[in-house]
């Protein structure tokens, strides 16, 4: 088994199909982005010297030439590091270390900056797509497939980190195959008619979707600006039809502002999956109103690759259900590959509408941390993988996440979920973002604050934000301060610092 097959399989009975393009430009074809991957691959082995199993990282933005670097890394035996290029030189040089990479691809010209960090990563070799010399890689003698086990890792994925160094995921060959069928029945019926648009760094999740669609064939375009821009994202729906993508919840905003702003036609849209982050019933009831029904949501973490649980299209469609609220707010049912239980301290399975820690297990589930045993054995213990997250199921088999564990605030011994707090500040008109932590109380333990971004030119006073909560949420819920900012700190991938924000009163003056 090696992923590289599916680009094999595809090239073999569709060769002349477009696979790859920047933007509207000419399409790479699948007969031809085969051939460069399996020369890519002989040069990797013979040119670079590079053994079945060596490391090779990838960090640059995304670009057309992405998938063929992928291909190229998996035809030859070897395994992806593909690493967000929005971080931190640091923590490159930590990925690069910790991941013992024997070849690092980037973007650009060699900078002072790459000199640094690769000075620390002993025997790296780099290489850069934009150096005219990069082509003579795929001018090489193509190999064939180098034979992988299912269980060989392919894919080492660095978690956002969030807190703490950023860990290595070791993703095996069965992992991304058992993600990629069942995307399928779960996401969406991915068809050969269809353009997936990366919007989101393909370093991660949006880059793994990339299987599904190979496998049918279908168009993989890269946007001309790298990134995620609505207007493009909607030229090219329009050029291309039939266009799926993976977006963050932030993204999904900024695509429904734009299309309610300006009136665009969205039709050119198949699907977006949303996910990665906690979506708010208020903005989904809008994206639906917005968009129409072409939302899936997915749940997913490193450690099981975009596949815990799926909110379908038709269950968000399904307005008139008496549980269409409750089903809106969750996180969907279960991957069909994998079995998803709410567990108590124990790893016991608790009964419907408990609250206690996502646990799962199945063929998408890491073999554990690069190199990190102690990390491996508290994740990935009694046979399940212990996500972190706090949720509930519904007697429907539901899961309704609530926060990651470490997020629960404690307060006179009751447990607080911020996000309940949060959905109920944000239906305010003057808040436009808000996040709900807990801060040392020598009365309470913890004690509830929020801190808010006004929308411009908007403030509320606290009294009617007080009022707010005591209409929708016990009295012991509501914050008892409320700390406007500019901007909530976010990493890479838009998701909210709250490590961040109790360094407010943890080292004053940070903020
Ligand atoms: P990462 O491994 O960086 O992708 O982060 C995974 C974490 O993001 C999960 O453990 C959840 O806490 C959160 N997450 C992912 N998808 C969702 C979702 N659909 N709704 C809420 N939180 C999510």
């Amino acid at each position: 088994m090696n992923l590289a097959h599916l680009l094999a399989r595809t090239a073999r009975v569709c060769p002349e199909r477009p696979a790859v393009a920047l933007g509207e430009g000419e399409s790479v074809s699948y007969g031809e982005l085969f051939r460069r991957a399996a020369a890519t691959a002989g040069c990797l082995r013979s040119a670079l010297g590079l053994r079945t199993g060596d490391r090779v990282a990838l960090f640059m933005a995304n670009r057309p030439r992405y998938l063929e670097l992928l291909y190229g890394i998996w035809h030859a035996g070897l395994v992806a590091v593909p690493i967000n290029n929005k971080l931190h030189a640091r923590e490159v040089a930590f990925i690069l270390e910790n991941s013992a990479a024997s070849l690092l691809f980037v973007a650009g010209d060699p900078n002072d900056d790459w000199r640094l960090w690769c000075a620390s990563a002993a025997g790296l070799r780099i290489i850069s797509v934009d150096d005219p010399e990069s082509l003579r890689l795929t001018s090489g003698e193509p190999i064939a497939v180098v034979p992988r086990a299912p269980e060989d890792l392919a894919w080492l994925f660095y978690t956002s980190g969030t807190t703490g160094q950023p860990k290595g995921v070791m993703l095996s060959q069965r992992n991304l195959l058992a993600m990629t069928l069942a995307y399928f029945p779960d996401v969406d019926q991915a068809t050969p008619a269809d353009s997936i648009v990366y919007a989101a760094p393909m370093s991660h999740g949006a880059g793994m979707y990339n299987f599904a669609h190979v496998l049918v064939g279908a168009r993989h375009v890269v946007p001309a600006s790298g990134g995620f821009d609505p207007h493009e994202i909607l030229s090219l729906a329009r050029r291309f039809g039939q266009v799926s993508l993976f977006a963050a919840p932030t993204m999904v905003r900024r695509l429904v502002d734009h299309v309610a702003d300006h009136g665009a036609d969205c039709s050119g849209i198949k699907t977006i999956v949303y996910g990665g982050g906690p979506m708010y019933i208020e903005d989904i009831r809008r994206a639906l109103d917005v968009l129409g029904d072409r939302l899936v949501q997915i749940y997913g973490q490193g450690e099981s690759p975009m596949t815990i649980t799926a909110l379908a299209r038709r269950h968000l469609a399904d307005r008139a259900h008496p549980r269409y609220r409750e089903r809106i707010a969750s996180v969907g049912v279960a991957h069909s590959v994998v079995e998803v239980v709410v567990a108590d301290a124990d790893d016991q399975a608790l009964p419907a509408e408990e609250i206690g820690e996502v646990l799962v297990r199945g063929d998408t589930v890491m073999a554990g941390y690069w190199r990190n045993p102690e990390a491996t054995a508290a994740t990935l213990r009694n046979d399940w993988l212990h996500t972190g997250d706090l949720g509930s199921l519904d007697a429907d088999g539901f899961l309704t996440l609530r926060d990651r564990s470490k997020d629960v605030i404690i307060s006179g011994g009751a447990n607080i979920y911020p996000r309940e707090v949060e959905e109920v500040l944000l239906r305010h008109a003057a808040v436009a973002e808000v996040s709900v932590v807990g801060r040392p109380s020598a009365e309470w333990g913890e004690e509830v604050v929020a801190f808010v971004v006004w929308r411009p030119g908007l403030c509320a006073p606290i009294a009617e934000l007080d009022r707010l909560c005591l209409g929708s949420i016990a009295r012991f819920k509501r914050p008892r301060d409320y700390i406007p900012v500019a901007a909530l700190p976010k990493n890479n991938y838009g998701k909210v610092l709250k490590t961040a924000l109790r360094r407010h009163w943890t080292q004053p003056g940070e903020n």
